[in-house]
């Protein structure tokens, strides 16, 4: 077997692997992109919302989607909460993007090819998977790369001793490979896809409708016709049956996917979770925590953890700071979009009341009433800060990698803060050092000249945050 050296391997080419691969890609390194095609996510289009428009035009892939004429659509359906449909006009800026994802994926791993990185097609990321070592199996029949990059890798195995190492591998990427664990979870949905010959009047739509069995999703195709899908629980699906699911979903359906034809005709799991690893290796995209399908953010978070990755990357080719600090930030950043994500799906599942009794609404309110209740903690009459702090830096982006701050941590704990809500850390420390309640915070708040622009309502959340982070405790 063959041992190349690189700078920067990527195991995975989809949206996160192939744009980090762009962010880091320099004259002077080498940056390999190992690329095995995938099933995709098993629905036909995907759709990316509005808000994500910023960083498409960041990332320089607005010109992309729109020269593959992913336009969103101009309205948007929503049968949610209420038995009828409320319909939205979305403005250009509102509508996002409809992504069909082989000729999005092909575009972006274009791009990274464009700024030099090496592609290679057919490969197959083994263990052991974490820096320095990576083993690759070649596809014997992957095609020629050389046409496509400047990598011309022979026979059917390779290996890499590279710098660092990014799992990009998606949602499917065993954990084992990157000695990974879930450490959070949301319940795992089954999405039921069919194409929809017509789309008749909702070709300009997409929609969201709750039945008692899950919710549908509708997309038209820029091709004519729309992605239909069911979404079910994974777990109620195995004892009902996918048949027996869509056709009573179809039957409950009002808006537009009433349209949906009689049988589906592919079918995929949607496991939302969070993966860590305490190896020598960042994970990127899905392969670090996927979304519910429910937010249509996926997309948009793949790209913005592989952002974050990027800096990642380039603060530990730099070598300026701790190894471990990096890889412990990468994961700070990662849990703290999933548990975002996590309160705010479930928030959305519990704002559908009609179908209580339903085990796929039952399981899912559970849930959001026990974030509720975890989330609604009030703060204590009095806080001290937590006696197991200790000194820790934190990472602040600066150029196109990190410098470190002081700030504080619980022991153990990856996450340090150097402040909440522009309140700096010790400054608050110091407002509830020996106990306090939190008019006493506020009172000493309002003598210390580096709060003297925050609002006591800026104070106060910045102590609830501290609290939750359990930085100050119950005195
Ligand atoms: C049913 C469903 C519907 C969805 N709908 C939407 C939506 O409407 N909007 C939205 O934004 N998101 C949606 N998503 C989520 C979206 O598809 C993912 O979040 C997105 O694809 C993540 O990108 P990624 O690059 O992290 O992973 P992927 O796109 O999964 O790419 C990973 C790549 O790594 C490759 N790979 C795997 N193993 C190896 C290996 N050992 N070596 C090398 N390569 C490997 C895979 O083949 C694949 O090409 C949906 C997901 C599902 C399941």
């Amino acid at each position: 077997m063959r041992l190349e050296r690189a700078d920067v391997v990527i195991a995975g080419a989809g949206p996160a692997g192939a744009i980090l691969g762009a962010l880091v890609a320099r004259p002077e390194r080498r940056v390999v992109l190992l690329h095995r095609s995938s099933a995709g996510s098993g629905v036909l289009a995907e759709t990316v919302v509005g808000s994500a428009e910023p960083m498409f035009a960041r990332l320089g892939l607005v010109p992309i989607v729109e020269r593959l004429g992913f336009d969103g659509a101009a309205r948007h359906g929503a049968l949610w909460g209420a038995g009828e449909v409320f319909w939205r006009k979305l403005a250009p800026k509102e509508r996002g993007y409809k992504l069909e994802r082989v000729a999005f994926d092909a575009a972006l791993r274009a791009l990274a090819i464009e700024r030099g990185v090496e592609l290679v097609e057919g490969a197959s990321a083994r263990t052991p998977w974490r820096a320095p070592h990576v083993r690759v199996e070649l596809d014997r029949e992957r095609r020629a790369v050389d046409e496509l990059s400047r990598s011309a890798v022979g026979g059917t195995e390779l290996a890499f001793d590279a710098r660092v190492v990014v799992a990009a591998a998606g949602r499917t990427m065993p954990e084992s490979l990157v000695d990974g664990r879930v450490v959070r979870e949301l319940p795992a949905l089954i999405a039921l896809n069919a194409r929809v010959p017509d789309a008749g009047a909702f070709a300009d739509a997409t929609s969201i409708e709750a039945v008692p069995e899950g919710w549908w999703w509708w997309i038209p195709l820029a091709a004519g016709g729309a992605s239909v899908t069911l979404f079910v629980d994974r777990d109620e699906l195995a004892a009902k049956g996918r048949d027996a699911a869509w056709r009573s979903a179809r039957e409950h359906a009002l808006g537009p996917c009433r349209a949906a034809p009689a049988a589906f005709e592919r079918g995929t799991t949607a496991a939302p979770r969070l993966v860590e690893t305490g190896g020598d290796v960042l994970l990127a995209g899905d392969a670090a925590s996927c979304v519910d399908p429910l937010s249509s953010q996926g997309v948009e978070k793949a790209l913005a953890s592989a952002d974050h990755a990027a800096r990642c990357v380039n603060a530990l080719l730099e070598a300026k700071l701790d190894r471990e600090l990096v890889l412990a930030h990468r994961r700070a950043w990662e849990r703290g979009l999933f548990e975002a994500h996590a309160r705010s799906t479930l928030a959305f599942y519990a704002a559908e009341r009609r179908f209580e009794r339903a085990p796929f609404w039952t399981k899912r309110h559970a849930l959001a009433n026990a974030a509720a209740a975890a989330r609604a903690v009030a703060l204590p009459e009095r806080v001290r800060p937590n006696p197991e702090l200790e000194p820790a830096s934190v990472l602040v982006p600066s150029g196109d990698a990190f410098a470190a701050v002081p700030g504080r941590r619980v022991r153990g704990s990856d996450e340090a803060h150097a402040e909440f809500h522009t309140v700096p850390v010790d400054v608050l420390l110091a407002c509830c050092d020996g106990g306090a309640s939190l008019d006493e915070v506020l009172k000493r708040a309002r003598r210390v000249p580096a709060l003297a622009t925050r609002t006591p309502a800026v104070v106060r959340e910045a102590l609830t945050s501290a609290c939750r982070a359990g930085v100050v405790v119950r005195a």
